[in-house]
């Protein structure tokens, strides 16, 4: 089964791809995954990519295409794959089509995970991070003792800076604004899923499973 997954941030993306790579037996392959792989074998890509990222600039598309090309081509992605992260744009959608045309494969679905932004602004605002072991939470969720200590190792607990209403506002209408396009065009291929990404981990991944026709 050959996926791509798309959710904007906050909406439990990274839980379900875990899930349906496991239910699938197909790796989960995400953008910055590849980017830091290619990098660290010192490929002619990974070489290129990082020479941008030394530089703090986005690596180009050419780059990051070739980079999916290898990765998609791998023996690892034989079965299949759960792609996240990309693309995040039309010129990439399209690219990445002429990719599955080379390698001879074909798009399964694309999920397209959706929660609305109240519900994600809700999330978000609540989540806490330890300053020592690095656990999140969430203070609608887990149960945080009154004197703000980690659970797990005791440390402090804190709001990351991005984790307000704001930022987190903007972040999604940056998200909507550039997804949109490259999901219409999925939609019109007949393979888009929308999902209600609000609810319990299982059920959101039990209509996952359900919308591309996988039996529990
Ligand atoms: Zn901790």
């Amino acid at each position: 089964m050959r996926l791509i997954l798309f959710g904007p941030p906050g909406v439990g993306k990274g839980t379900q791809a875990q899930i349906l790579s496991q239910k699938l037996n197909i790796p989960h392959i995400s953008t910055g995954d590849m980017l830091r792989e290619a990098v660290k074998n010192q490929t002619e890509l990974g070489l290129k990519a990082k020479s941008y990222m030394d530089r703090g600039e986005l690596v180009p598309d050419d780059v990051m295409i070739g980079i999916i090309k290898e990765v998609l081509s791998s023996e690892k992605c034989k079965n299949g794959f759960i792609l996240d992260g990309f693309p995040r744009t039309l010129p990439q959608a399209k690219a990445l089509d002429e990719i599955f045309e080379e390698l001879k494969i074909k798009l399964d679905y694309v999920i397209s995970l959706e929660v609305n932004d109240e519900e994600i602004i809700k999330r978000l605002t609540n989540r806490r991070v330890c300053r020592n072991c690095g656990a999140v939470y969430n203070l609608l969720i887990d149960k945080i003792p009154e004197d703000n200590k980690c659970p797990r190792c005791g440390g402090e607990l804190y709001q990351r800076n991005d984790d307000n209403p704001d930022i987190i506002k903007n972040r999604l209408k940056v998200y909507r604004e550039s997804t949109q396009i490259v999901l219409d065009y999925y939609a019109k291929k007949g393979i888009l899923k929308s999902i209600n990404g609000i609810g319990e981990i299982n059920t959101i991944a039990q209509k996952i499973f359900e919308s591309i026709g996988i039996k529990e």
